[in-house]
Parts: C-alpha cells; sequence; structure tokens
C-alpha cells in the first residue's frame, strides 16, 4: 500500500515524502479513503499508531476546497488536553505545509485575545480543548453552524475527564448534515452511546 494509493492530493504527498514517510500506516490505509469520500468514521486506535495524520490529511485536502469566513470555522477537532491539541497543530503545519489553511488553537492557560482575533481573521481548521470553546462560544465569539468536519480524539479520555456532557452540547451547535470521526483507544458503553447518538452510519475501523 502506497499514500498514492489512497487518494490524497500531490501537495500531501509531497509533505508525505519530506517527512519521509514512506507507507501509511494500518490506520491511515483504512480511515483515509472513507473519510475523503465524506463518510462519518469510528476509529479505534491508539496513540503511536499514526492516527492523528489518519483524520489531519484527509482534511486538509477536504478544507483545500472552499474558504473561510469570520467567526465561522469550516472543521473543529476537539481534544482532551492541551498537549494534545497543541500536537495536532504541529501535525496540520507540518503536513498543510504546502497547503493554505487557517487554524486556531483554543485551549486555556493562554490569553483569549489572541484566540478570539484569530477567529476574526476566519479558520478552516479549530484545535480545541472543551472548556475554552464552550467559554468563547458561550460569549458569542464562535458560531458553529458552518462547522460541518468534526473529530473527537481520544473518546475514552474525554470521558474519564469528564467531558461528555460538554461535547453532547457541542454537538447539538453543530450543522446536522457534517461529516463526524471519532476516536478513541476502547469503546465502553458511554462513547458507544455517544457515537450512536451523533454519528450516521459510521465506517468502523480497529487496529
Ligand atoms: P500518532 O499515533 O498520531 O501519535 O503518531 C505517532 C507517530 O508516528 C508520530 O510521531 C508521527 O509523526 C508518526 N507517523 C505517522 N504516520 C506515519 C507513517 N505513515 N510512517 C511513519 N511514521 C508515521
Amino acid at each position: 500500500m502506497k499514500f498514492a494509493d489512497l487518494g490524497l492530493s500531490t501537495e500531501l504527498l509531497k509533505s508525505l515524502d519530506d517527512a519521509g514517510y514512506s507507507e501509511p500506516t494500518p490506520i491511515q490505509a483504512q480511515a483515509i479513503p472513507p473519510i475523503l469520500m465524506m463518510r462519518d468514521l469510528i476509529g479505534i486506535a491508539q496513540t503511536g499508531t499514526g492516527k492523528t495524520a489518519s483524520f489531519v490529511l484527509p482534511m486538509i485536502d477536504i478544507l483545500s476546497q472552499g474558504r473561510s469566513r469570520a467567526r465561522m470555522p469550516r472543521s473543529l477537532i476537539l481534544e482532551p488536553t492541551r498537549e494534545l491539541a497543541a500536537q495536532v497543530a504541529e501535525n496540520f503545519e507540518k503536513y498543510g505545509k504546502y497547503t493554505k489553511l487557517n487554524m486556531a488553537l483554543l485551549i486555556g492557560g493562554v490569553s483569549m485575545g489572541d484566540q478570539i482575533a484569530a477567529l476574526e481573521r476566519g479558520v478552516d481548521v479549530l484545535i480545541a480543548t472543551p472548556g475554552r470553546l464552550m467559554d468563547l462560544f458561550e460569549r458569542g465569539n464562535i458560531l458553529l453552524t458552518g462547522c460541518d468536519l468534526l473529530v473527537i480524539d481520544e473518546a475514552d479520555r474525554m470521558l474519564d475527564m469528564g467531558f461528555i456532557p460538554d461535547i453532547e452540547h457541542i454537538c447539538t451547535k453543530l450543522p446536522a448534515t457534517r461529516q463526524t470521526m471519532l476516536f478513541s483507544a476502547t469503546m465502553p458503553p458511554p462513547i458507544k452511546k455517544l457515537s450512536d447518538k451523533f454519528l450516521n452510519n459510521p465506517k468502523y475501523v480497529e487496529v
């Protein structure tokens, strides 16, 4: 299996070549084609399997078409911790270096001013922890009605950290006709319930 067989753009193939990756990992080989075909997806994979690139790569290609508007992010990635959110942002920078996507990182512990300014400029990719996202949403700095691509990453850790009610609340603010991807290392009953409620006929991938 080669990256070129997965339907990714030449810009991405170039950045993967720069990164020195010769072939997709199993989660990438299985998840990238259905995501590019706009399917919902449940990915059961641990950290270290290459799961971040399995959603970042197809998202870059999907988002490279179209343009961002002020305060209306086009996609949202939810992460349980600031560190994981920052890592995902680094992945977007690494793989997206030949494309022009606007990104904003909404995490706690840093001032809201820069985050609000980024939202005003228009954002293709919003990477957030649930708490800070909810704060900015309640303050009216974000409209989620244009956000039709959602990733819930590390869902079982979100559960351990008590974030499921926030995630449910956020999901109801996004358009119903969106594409949703959920990644988790395990599938405890509350996560199964969450995916039954908010994903539509998802492709199930387990590595
Ligand atoms: P993740 O599971 O997303 O945390 O990724 C684990 C590590 O694997 C990261 O350091 C990635 O840069 C690296 N990685 C991701 N995809 C590949 C690949 N196809 N070939 C080699 N390394 C990769």
